[in-house]
């Protein structure tokens, strides 16, 4: 379920340090690690997100006022 912010492997939770150990990368992540890379994911994604659909509207915007001029 969980997979490696930074290769994207599969990580194995590791009870005794309580960290997830990535299989690719060796790298180790707490859960705070996790959720804070999910929530920057998200984030950048609803970024992507606004900046696509503010280009959209410009195009929009753009073709619309060479209609009318
Ligand atoms: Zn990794």
């Amino acid at each position: 379920m969980a997979s490696c912010p930074e290769c994207r492997s599969r990580l194995v939770y590791d009870r005794e340090t309580k960290t997830y150990v990535c299989e690719g990368c060796g790298g180790t992540y707490t859960q705070q690690d996790l959720l804070m890379e999910r929530e920057k994911a998200l984030a950048k994604k609803f970024d992507e997100d606004r900046k696509r659909r503010a280009r959209s509207e410009y195009l929009e915007w753009w073709l619309s006022s060479k209609e009318t001029r």
